[in-house]
């Protein structure tokens, strides 16, 4: 009984979420790119993990568009709060905005794999423009559970498969 209700409250706090915003304007600059260095470590977990199952130089070095950042998520309209989330600003032109939030009240109580696992899934939404993955225990789930090694090489396969205009999804 305690071991469900403790899954229970697991899920919860795994929940992540992901979006998008178009700028109309054209004039709009590349952000500067900033990665807290909390973070430095499993992006390098994440990146070790990709090279391992094949993917290219060129996909990995998306990453390094990304800002990774602590923030304070907000409870929205009664909902769970989400561990983290990526948005993406873009005009016509460039993408110049890609970034990461990570919750700061929830981070440091996950273990080391899941904020690997975190950081990846954030990573998959800003670096590559994937989408939340409707199957279950994939690193791409709207809700991380039970991530397994051979996971790992579906979010390589995914990443490989993916258009360099993250914009186009
Ligand atoms: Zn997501």
């Amino acid at each position: 009984m305690i071991k469900n209700i403790f899954y229970s409250l697991f899920l919860i706090t795994l929940i992540l979420s992901c979006g998008k915003t178009e700028e109309s304007s054209d004039d709009v600059k590349k952000e500067q790119v900033l990665v807290d260095t909390e973070f430095k470590y499993y992006v390098e977990n994440v990146k070790e993990k990709l090279r391992k199952y094949s993917v290219s130089e060129n996909k990995i070095s998306k990453i390094d568009d990304v800002t990774i950042e602590f923030g304070d998520i907000h409870r929205k309209n009664g909902k769970e709060k989400v561990a983290g989330f990526c948005v993406v600003k873009y005009t016509k032109k460039i993408v110049y905005s890609q970034r990461i939030t990570i919750d700061i009240s929830q981070w440091h109580s996950f273990s080391s794999k899941y904020k690997t696992e975190i950081i990846a899934h954030e990573l998959g939404h800003c670096a590559w423009g994937l989408k939340h993955d409707h199957t279950e225990d994939q690193i791409m789930s709207e809700i991380l559970t039970n991530i397994t090694e051979p996971k790992w090489h579906i979010f390589a396969e995914q990443i490989i498969k993916s258009s360099d205009n993250i914009r186009n999804i």
